[in-house]
């Protein structure tokens, strides 16, 4: 027998909507700090009992309710915020769907004290699960004091989903965190209750600059890890923000903030935006931390489409995912040592490399004896011997005659090349700083962005040599096919490769950077990488961009070969001109700095 329809009785349509809008104690912190912005507060105090769990209690002093609204704002579906359809397409309001007080109040007992500024008194009106009780009196300050025990008391299976007190807790101060970030403009106390007595966790005073903000919330020394980005404003769009830098990276997106039309949120388009951004520059597995702020037409972006509102629809995903990644990538690859540096360094001309003018001191250092009064280096002996043994190798591998513009700008050129440690790591120094540099994450920094500019830039074609006599290669299946479905992305690259057989190729031509090595062993490396990488590869730019990387990394000096000084004078000269000269192709660091203040911490001068 079919089982009859009925209309459920209010008090469990309310209990149904609550459980969407209510997952735990910080989903009512955020809805009730939401609800104090929205009325115009410029400082809030929270304290928690018991992670939430026992008690809330929010106090703001924003503009109020009057006593004879009281009532309707705990009613469901009741908003000041909007009244008619149209509305929906232009929230700028954080609330919008008048079910948050309602929802709450339906599964715990609260107390909503307001005072406008307009009346003389306050009022105050409680409700148990919804139960509203007559309106009385109560000595507030001008502003809305909510307070909420006994959570989840008539819905006994929620409560049982709930953490320990300590869990729910880190939820709420990660919830109020997001929200402050943002809202740096307003103050904020955050207070623990023990036993009668609040205990202050958390103070964040108004602050005047975003990023003063930052800095309280994330203290220590993250600011200076942080790089800012921003697009070019337009009407509809303006992104603002600020990213790690590559000494700062998580192994979890957890440090990452965005915020559209001051909502946090969090969005798959921005995530992997931010992401591509950060493509060659990242590990990988790891994340940045990034706080960014979306600034966008409302009319182009729906915020109605989560129940507790963490996530919004943007009509057109891909702009905004584009100028996303775009400033991202644009503000790691302008990462320069800091800036000040640039300025305090002599600057060489144009015939005189950094590195001559090193060999000019070597020599005349070798008929002195070494005196700390005198013109001491004390990478001297090691260059002497550093320079011998280059100069013994009979073939540089880095083209130092390449062509490198002058750049006036040049961080990397203007160093003074000390020496190298293990072969491996180039010792620099300017005033400032002390620079080391990674001599195969550099060059293979270079190469990885010389190879990437043969997509973009046609007319930029790897020179290739024709073999004398073309070659016969011979690969295993899983090669072959590899190999056959991105023939055009290594011609592209300089190998001539044609189908010969089910599983060879006829080699015509090599990359010319490739005279010393054997193409068929470098072919096959480039080829065990791709395939071990087989299943992060996404798309076309994807696998460019492992080619590339791999190929860069096969055809790179490595550690511990000997390096000329024109060959490190070429690396040094090029890194200027190379985007993301701070980060290895895999995104490790190509070079480490030392700045004065450096020293004057691990000398324990301050
Ligand atoms: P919404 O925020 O979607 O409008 P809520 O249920 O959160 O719905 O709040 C209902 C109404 O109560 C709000 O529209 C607002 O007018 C009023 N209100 C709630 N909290 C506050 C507060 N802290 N200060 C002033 N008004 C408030
Ligand atoms: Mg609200």
């Amino acid at each position: 027998m079919p089982k009859t329809i009925q209309i459920l009785p209010d008090h469990v349509v309310q209990q149904i909507a609550a459980g969407e809008v209510v997952e735990r104690p910080a989903s009512i912190i955020k809805e009730l700090l939401e609800n104090s912005i929205d009325a115009g507060a410029t400082a809030i105090d929270i304290v928690i009992r018991q992670g939430g769990i026992e008690g809330i209690e929010i106090t703001d002093n924003g503009h109020g309710i009057d006593k004879d609204q009281l009532q309707l704002a705990l009613t469901a579906h009741a908003t000041s915020k909007l009244s008619q359809e149209s509305d929906l397409h232009q929230i700028l309001t954080r609330g919008f769907r008048g079910e948050a007080l309602a929802s709450i109040a339906a599964i715990s007992h609260m107390q909503l004290h307001s005072k406008p500024s307009s009346q003389e008194h306050g009022f105050m009106i409680a409700s148990k699960g919804g139960d509203i009780s007559p309106i009385q009196p109560s000595a507030i300050p001008n502003g809305t004091k909510i307070s909420i025990a006994h959570l989840f008391y008539n819905t006994p299976a929620r409560k049982k989903f709930l953490k320990s007190a300590n869990t729910e807790k880190n939820h709420i101060i990660s919830q109020i965190k997001k929200i402050a970030l943002i809202e740096y403009g307003i103050a904020f106390k955050i207070y623990l209750a023990d036993q009668g007595k609040h205990k202050l966790l958390y103070h964040w005073p108004a602050h005047e600059t975003w990023l003063q903000r930052i800095e309280t919330i994330f203290p220590g020394d993250v600011k200076e890890k942080l790089l800012p980005i921003h697009n070019n404003q337009h009407q509809h769009l303006s992104i603002e923000g600020y990213i790690s830098n590559r000494h700062l990276s998580f192994s979890r997106s957890s440090e990452i903030y965005f915020y559209v039309n001051h909502r946090p949120v969090s969005d798959k388009t921005l995530q992997a935006a931010l992401m591509e951004g950060y493509r060659t520059a990242m590990m990988e597995k790891r994340y940045p931390m990034a706080i960014v702020k979306i600034d966008i037409d409302p009319q182009w972006v729906d915020v109605n489409i989560h129940p507790r509102k963490n996530e919004v629809r943007f009509s057109g995903p891909q702009q905004v995912f584009q100028e996303l990644a775009f400033v991202v990538k644009q503000s790691l690859s302008q990462q320069k040592p800091s800036e000040s540096n640039l300025h305090q360094v002599p600057s060489l001309n144009s015939n005189q490399s950094s590195v001559y003018s090193l060999n000019k001191n070597v020599a005349s250092e070798q008929t002195h004896s070494p005196s700390l009064t005198g013109n001491y280096t004390l990478s001297s002996p090691a260059l002497s011997n550093f320079s011998q043994q280059a100069s013994s190798l009979a073939e540089p591998r880095l083209p130092y005659t390449a062509d490198v513009s002058e750049n006036t700008q040049a961080y990397f050129a203007q160093l003074n090349f000390i020496g190298h440690i293990d072969h491996t790591y180039l010792l620099c120094s300017n005033q400032q700083s002390l620079v080391i540099i990674d001599q195969h994450a550099a060059h293979e920094r270079i190469l990885f962005d010389q190879f990437k500019q043969q997509f973009s830039k046609p007319s930029h074609l790897q020179k290739s040599q024709q073999l004398l006599t073309p070659v016969t290669l011979n690969f295993s299946p899983e090669k072959t096919e590899l190999l056959t479905e991105n023939l055009e992305t290594f011609a592209q690259l300089g190998f001539d490769l044609e189908i010969f057989g089910p599983q060879s190729f006829i080699l015509r031509t090599t990359p010319s950077f490739l005279i010393k090595q054997d193409a068929k062993v470098y072919i096959e490396n480039v080829c065990n990488d791709l395939l071990s990488n087989h299943q992060s590869t996404q798309g076309l730019e994807d696998s460019i961009d492992h080619i590339c990387s791999s190929m860069a990394c096969h055809s790179a000096v490595r550690a511990h070969d000997i390096l000329s000084p024109k060959e490190v004078d070429y690396l040094l000269r090029t890194m200027d001109t190379v985007d993301l000269a701070s980060y290895c192709p895999h995104g490790r660091p190509t070079y480490l700095e030392y700045q004065v203040a450096d020293f004057e911490k691990l000398f324990k001068r301050v």
